[in-house]
């Protein structure tokens, strides 16, 4: 816990264990309602003297903490594969995705420009300045646990905010690591608290309805987020709100199907389906359903679950044994139903795998609306096929769920790409690209998916506030 610019030790702790072997890693401390409080008081105090350092030395800082985070890319990836789980090379890939975040919101800082407006009187200017919002509450979740947070430390700091974040109760080692690099790269005491604790709840009570709080940034599920945002509601906190996804992926018979395959077999199984962004329904239109089958079956029975530090192995483990359930459930419902096991579909207990939280990459084929999965995000490495024969239903399908989050489409049809990437209710949609992400492009949903942008030219903007000054001269 680093409130104020000070580590608290003096607090009681609670126990942090690795996904892939169930061991012990650390202790971290185990924040009460009272921290959070005395945190947002912390970040309280700091702010004004924040908000009127200049651009240039906000973004200095920046700049110090993503060369801080690229020099330790690979202790932090390590700490990242053992805390949360995933294959070492993809811990390595986030930490550089979070650096990015912070070399981007560096530059950013520098451009916080307002207007100036004509007016109908000639005596009268109109001057827009863009201000920090304030204090702002940050939760984030395990999944990416470095990334999450530079996605909404970076741009808070550079408006000018200040900030107290809870990270998610199983990855705190990899949020203090993170806190550590702010404080070499020279953070001033308040601007940034971190409060770790086992049980969210009582932390972000106070976080919502602490007076001195002024907006609140949350990745996580979208239950969670929609209590939070209601609870926010009574002060009118602005909220920002990353949440879940249910993907589909399209691919069209006029794309290759083998291509496709590969693409899908890369992105479904990235962080062992651990991922708001993961495709959840695979739409293959019928003409080439047995090549593209052939191709993804053959890639996902050839993937090996195992502990992440083993380069071998591209499966890491759940985060914990509720994941296993919900995944188990999903693939036990879909096969009773009448979709087809083509690969995996168990939890994985052979040779030491039984210490940790494994579930074999899983194809599942005829998958059907009426079956949990085409439903329910998944969070787990399950590829559900769904067969189609027509454009406007496929379009008709994708759409028929609650999330707007991100969606793919493969064709090499170029009006036919465009027609469906008008009509498709999503955030963010790759056109024959599996990563459409990037510091640079503003990432977030439509509808239940959440409220608000992440990183791009929109990111900084989810921290400012417009103040109109109109002058008489
Ligand atoms: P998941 O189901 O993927 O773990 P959650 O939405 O539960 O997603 O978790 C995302 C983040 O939200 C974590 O930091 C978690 O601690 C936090 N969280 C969960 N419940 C609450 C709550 N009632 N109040 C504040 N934060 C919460």
């Amino acid at each position: 816990m680093f409130i104020n610019g000070e580590w608290q030790t003096d607090a009681p702790t609670f126990p942090v264990f690795n996904p892939a072997t169930g061991e012990e890693i650390g202790q971290v401390a185990d924040a009460s309602a009272e921290d959070a409080r005395r945190a947002i008081d912390a970040a309280h105090v700091a702010l004004p003297a924040w908000m009127s350092e200049t651009a240039y030395s906000r973004s200095g800082l920046l700049y110090r903490a993503h060369q801080l985070m690229l020099e330790q890319q690979r202790e932090l990836a390590e700490l990242m594969t053992q805390e949360q789980g995933k294959p070492l090379k993809a811990s390595m890939n986030e930490v550089k995705y979070a650096a990015d975040f912070l070399l981007w919101f560096a530059e950013e800082a520098k451009r916080i420009y307002g207007e100036t407006i004509p007016s109908s009187r000639s005596d009268q200017r109109f001057l827009v300045h863009k201000q920090a919002v304030g204090v702002v509450a940050a939760v984030t979740p395990w999944n990416y646990p470095i990334s999450m947070l530079t996605r909404k430390l970076g741009p808070a700091l550079a408006a000018g905010c200040t900030v107290v974040l809870k990270p998610a109760e199983s990855t705190p080692l990899c949020a203090v690591a993170v806190f550590k690099i702010l404080e070499q790269a020279g953070l001033p005491a308040g601007v940034a608290n971190l409060v770790t604790a086992s049980d969210p709840k009582p932390i972000g009570d106070v976080f919502c309805t602490h007076p001195a709080v002024r907006k609140l940034t949350f990745t996580g599920s979208t239950a969670v987020g929609k209590h939070l945002a209601q609870a926010c509601a009574p002060q009118l906190k602005r909220v920002s709100m990353e949440l879940g996804g249910h993907a589909p992926f399209i691919v069209y018979d006029d794309a290759d199907p083998i291509h496709a395959a590969k693409g899908v077999s890369l992105v479904k199984f990235l962080n062992t389906g651990q991922a708001c962004i993961s495709p959840n329904r695979i739409f293959v239109q019928r003409r080439i359903l047995d090549p593209f089958l052939e191709t993804l079956q053959a890639r996902v029975s050839g993937m090996q679950a195992g502990d992440g530090m083993n380069p071998a192995n591209s499966i890491g483990p759940l985060i914990n044994e509720a994941a296993i359930d919900k995944v188990d459930r999903q693939v036990q419902d879909a096969v009773s139903r009448g979709a087809t096991l083509l690969s995996g579909g168990t939890r994985l207990t052979e040779n030491g795998l039984d210490r940790g939280c494994f579930f074999g990459a899983t194809l599942l084929s005829n998958v059907t609306p009426e079956m949990l999965i085409y439903r329910e995000e998944t969070f787990g490495p399950v590829a559900a096929v769904v067969p189609f024969d027509d454009e406007d239903d496929v379009i008709a399908m994708a759409n028929d769920t609650d999330y707007g989050l991100a969606a793919y489409i493969y064709t090499q049809n170029l009006a036919r790409a465009l027609r469906t990437f008008e009509q498709l209710q999503f955030g963010i949609i790759g056109i024959n690209d599996i990563n459409p992400t990037s510091a640079a492009a503003p990432f977030g949903g439509m509808k239940e998916s959440g409220l608000g942008r992440e990183g791009a030219r929109e990111g900084i903007e989810e921290y400012l506030e417009t103040k109109l000054g109109g002058i008489s001269i």
